[in-house]
């Protein structure tokens, strides 16, 4: 039987990422992304020519996406109408809001909520018997985007382990849930498509204190004690470092947040609290700790928990609000506190160098700041681990700019026969 896999972008950079998986009469696509705006790759296919090679005649039966961020989903809008996209039940409602602010901003020319309302959602665990002969079983995994999956993809007796982004260092990865449920559910396969993200950053991670999400609430705990007033600049859907932020709050502290990231915040509470305790609302004397809203209440309230942020007693009591570079209403506020600490919760590489952040740079300004930040993706060991684990018969890396490095790097090299390097566009016959 003719299978293959053709990674059409995300080959050899750490951006856009879109796989297709082919037999004879069934095809699906994993991940639609769109390139991070300072991609270097210029020999990449435009969106265009993407669109055309991957959505011209040939049917599909459906795109799965393995997690929200842009570099997987961006281009989900260009997917034509009749395709049914597929994402986890948590992810689809972080989507959900995160979109219907994209939606609101008078730029935005084609609403993106119908289209993201309508995606399939699918079940953690349960096969997926839509695709004909390919069989595709999702798995929650530990990403820096909430309810991120890796997907086993069965056909015809061959196994294929796809990791999308993955990493074993945040909240559902505590207690080595990667390698139980590799053993238990997964096992041997004959090939895995890994991530490498990590692998061009290996020395920022070595010199990194913050290891882990566990190591981030420990310290911001120590910095909220020696800082009354604190802002932390994190992504909003970067929940796991989110709930350690406000699970380290001393009591009496106040957590301030505007209406969408409390929105962001009590949909993944609500949906995770059931399998990890961090997910869980910090109890103070038997009632959850509030959250402090700044900006409009966009119909939260006593019910949610949520109340209007009041700055004469949060300064009083000593507070840490959560902000974004983008929305100017934040620095504005900031404007007003004596000496805040600027808690930096993003990749260094926006703060200086080829990637720098014009924003961000002006948010900080000369304001007191460290930086508390752990990477959203596999160290080395991790994914050293995951091939032990799985024994594949052949590694191809993605979403890396290491890849004609990938069996040279000294914890690969008895792995590096199996590697397998692919150019984007180029088809793998399995
Ligand atoms: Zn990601
Ligand atoms: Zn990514």
């Amino acid at each position: 039987m003719n299978k293959r896999i053709t990674i059409y972008r995300g080959s050899h950079q750490i951006g856009g990422c879109v796989t297709e998986i082919k037999t004879e009469n069934h095809r699906i696509v994993i991940d639609f992304g769109q390139n991070l705006p300072d991609s270097k790759a210029d020999d990449v296919m435009t969106d265009e020519e993407l669109l055309r090679t991957i959505f011209h005649g040939e049917s599909c039966d459906g795109v799965l996406f393995t997690h929200y961020h842009g570099d997987h989903i961006g281009m989900y809008k260009n997917i034509p109408k009749d395709i049914p996209l597929y994402i986890g039940p948590t992810a689809k409602k972080i989507l959900e809001i995160l979109t219907e602010k994209l939606d609101s901003i008078p730029e935005t020319v084609e609403k993106g909520l119908p289209r993201v309302q309508g995606m399939k959602e699918f079940c953690p665990g349960q096969k997926i018997s839509k695709f004909g002969d390919i069989r595709v079983t999702p798995f929650v995994v530990d990403h820096s985007a909430l309810d991120a999956y890796m997907f086993l993809i069965e056909i015809d007796g061959k196994k294929i382990l796809f990791t999308g982004d993955f990493r074993e260092h945040g909240i559902a990865g505590e207690g080595n849930t990667l390698e139980k449920m590799v053993n238990k559910y997964i096992g041997k396969v004959d090939i895995l498509i890994t991530e490498g993200t990590m692998l061009s950053r290996r020395e920022e991670a070595r010199w990194n204190p913050i290891q882990t999400e566990k190591d981030l609430g420990k310290r911001a705990r120590e910095l909220f004690q020696e800082n009354k007033e604190s802002v932390i600049l994190v992504s909003s859907t970067n929940l796991d470092s989110i709930m350690e932020f406000y699970h380290a709050l001393p009591w009496g502290m106040g957590f301030v947040c505007d209406a969408y990231q409390a929105k962001l915040m009590l949909a993944a509470m609500e949906d995770k609290g059931k399998y990890y305790p961090k997910y869980r609302p910090e109890m103070i004397h038997g009632k959850p700790r509030s959250l402090f809203i700044v900006g409009k209440m966009e119909g939260l309230g006593r019910e949610q928990n949520c109340y209007k942020a009041d700055f004469d007693i949060l300064m009083n009591k000593g507070f840490t609000m959560l902000a974004r570079e983008s929305k100017p209403m934040f620095a504005e506020i900031m404007a007003k506190f004596p000496d805040p600490l600027i808690i930096y919760s993003k990749w260094s590489g926006y703060l200086e160098g080829e990637h720098a952040n014009a924003k961000i740079q002006e948010f900080i300004g000369n304001h007191r700041m460290e930086k508390l930040h752990t990477s959203g993706h596999a160290y080395v060991e991790t994914i050293e681990k995951l091939i032990r684990l799985t024994n594949p018969e052949v590694i191809i890396p993605m979403h890396t700019e290491c890849a004609e490095e990938f069996g040279k790097i000294e914890a690969f090299v008895s792995y590096c026969d199996k590697v397998r390097v692919l150019q984007d566009g180029e088809e793998f016959y399995f």
